[in-house]
């Protein structure tokens, strides 16, 4: 091993630092890279990247920063095989499940490229038409937003390493708001070296971007009052964070997105073998299995009608049962494993929770791994059944982050949405069904506790995206559990990065200040 993952702050790699991290394969073990721990210079780095980089991006229009980074999406593409080989051996994904956090990262920087081009050579954006305030209609308010004064902390989670860093940088550099990633320790070595690709091409000017690797000690003491923070990972980090003292005194604007205990639902309408019932049962498989269960937006609560239980638990473990889990070398594995030892035994101390009420109708680790023995971080899908839905609780409380749901049975649609609303607030709730009302029904019901909701009819089978796939035009995140955050939505996603002012004052004025403005509509 020989890879060590230096930061980069002040717009120079720091050298020097002593290796106190290692990075592994999960799958054979083997160290891949390493990282310090606690970085030097947080302070000035910060202050450099507030300044300088600051200062550079705002510079430009948001045309101008559109085109970096398609740019920078460029210079990526280009690397993409070895981001896949990044991936394959420090996060054990298979090709597909790279391509997941690779090209799906890829694709958010290219969407916001496009958006930010539209944008043109506008500096700021307006909210809204001024409002009159007096009766000579002279004095008058409008909305204007800027960027940020401050800079983008970004704390990830260990499951995307890509997505996760693009799908914040790409709206906040297109505002203008230069960036500071920390990754999670564990795969960080993607992230860092697209972040180095990017700074080696010299695409960003110095100040946009940063990186920290390693441990995160420091990372909040050195935030100030106008800058954001957007972290992605459990509820128990998102707590101390949100009660950390800099965050706390400064008002640093915090974007949380953290655990979710998502439900697919299958419409009181359907019927075994119908359309939608098959739609069910492969998105729900396919859903547990992209990325061995380590997404977010995983379908970890399966409501399904009671009297169908029996029959969606055997069709789906049928189709579970052709899942083969292993070393993603190995040309017929279809399943990679967990990110580490840590995470698969984390996921069976949540199966043995979730066992005590639920049983278990699909084990597939009877099935022998694909070139992997017991001491990789592979784990087998399963599927268990709740024994009584009205009492069960730990199945809306306690996120299993692997490749495992549980199915429960509801009596009608309205005890569907009362068990949904359990999990306290989600990221996405899906429903399947063949009649359009109960589908309208579903989304205005489960709205309130759900960042977004999708809905899955037999005519939009084909061509829907997928219960789990974050799309950049749709928001993501959710209320509480989820951590109540906001990110992507297209252009929404800029708000986050902009301070919003109400200017007052005479309408010509106004108009003076709004030159070089564009609103913001979606
Ligand atoms: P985690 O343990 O909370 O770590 C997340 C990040 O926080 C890591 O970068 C970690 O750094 C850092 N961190 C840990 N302690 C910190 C502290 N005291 N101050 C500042 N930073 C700190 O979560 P994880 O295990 O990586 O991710 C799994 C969880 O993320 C799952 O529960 C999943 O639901 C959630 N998730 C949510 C979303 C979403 O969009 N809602 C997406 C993906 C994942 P180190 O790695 O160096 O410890």
């Amino acid at each position: 091993m020989s890879i060590f993952l230096n930061n980069y702050l002040g717009g120079q790699w720091q050298q020097g630092a002593r290796p106190v991290h290692t990075l592994l394969d999960p799958v054979t073990g083997e160290a891949l890279a390493a990282t310090g721990g606690a970085a030097e210079g947080l302070k000035e780095g910060f202050a450099f990247a507030r300044t300088e980089g600051a200062r550079a991006l705002q510079a430009m229009s948001y045309g101008q920063r559109a085109a970096m980074l398609s740019e920078a999406m460029k210079v990526m593409q280009a690397r993409r095989d070895e981001y896949y080989a990044i991936s394959l051996a420090n996060s054990g994904t298979t090709k597909a499940d790279s391509g997941v956090d690779v090209d799906g990262g890829l694709f958010t920087l290219g969407f916001y490229a496009k958006l930010g081009a539209a944008l043109g050579d506008a500096r700021t954006l307006t909210d809204g038409a001024a409002a009159v305030m007096s009766k000579d209609q002279l004095f008058q308010s409008q909305h204007l937003m800027v960027p940020v004064r401050g800079l983008a902390l970004f704390i990830n989670a260990f499951n995307f390493p890509s997505w996760g860093l693009w799908e914040k940088a790409a709206p906040a550099l297109l505002s203008g708001v230069p960036v500071v990633v920390k990754p999670a320790t564990v795969t960080a070595w993607l992230t860092h070296q697209m972040v180095k690709d990017v700074v080696d091409a010299g695409i960003l000017p110095p100040g946009a971007i940063s990186v920290v690797c390693g441990g995160s000690a420091g990372l909040l003491d050195a935030l100030t009052p106008f800058d954001v923070l957007s972290f992605t990972g459990s509820a128990d980090t998102a707590a101390t964070i949100r009660s950390h003292a800099a965050v706390a005194r400064h008002s640093v604007r915090a974007n949380i997105e953290a655990d979710s205990l998502n439900v697919a639902i299958l419409g009181e309408d359907a019927q075994p073998g119908s359309e939608a019932f098959n739609l069910y049962v492969d998105n729900l498989v396919r859903d547990m299995t992209i990325k061995s269960g380590q997404r977010c937006t995983a379908p970890r609560r399966a409501l399904v009608p009671k009297a169908l239980q029996q029959a969606v638990g055997e069709a789906a473990a049928a189709r579970l049962a052709a899942v083969r889990v292993g070393n993603p070398r190995h040309a017929d594995t279809t399943m990679g494993a967990l990110v580490s030892r840590e995470q698969y035994d984390s996921v069976q101390q949540g199966l043995a929770l979730l066992k005590t009420e639920a049983s278990v109708m699909f084990d597939g680790s009877a099935q022998p791994l694909l070139d992997a023995d017991a001491r990789s971080a592979c784990v087998a899908p399963t599927l268990l059944a709740v024994r009584d839905a009205d009492t069960a609780v730990k199945v809306h409380d306690h996120e299993v982050f692997g490749p495992v749901s549980t199915l429960i049975g509801y009596r009608d649609t309205a005890h569907a949405i009362e068990l949904a609303h359990r999990g306290l607030g989600s990221l996405v709730a899906s429903v399947y069904s063949a009649d359009n009302a109960l589908l309208a029904r579903c989304a205005n019901e489960l709205a309130g506790s759900h960042g977004r909701v999708h809905l899955v009819s037999p005519e939009v089978g084909k061509t829907q995206t997928g219960h789990g796939n974050v799309m950049p035009a749709s928001i993501h995140g959710g209320p509480g559990r989820a951590g109540g955050g906001e990110e992507l939505g297209g252009l929404r996603a800029l708000a986050f990065y902009h301070r919003k002012s109400a200017i007052q004052g005479p309408a010509a004025a106004l108009e003076l200040a709004k030159q070089g403005s564009t609103p913001l509509s979606y």
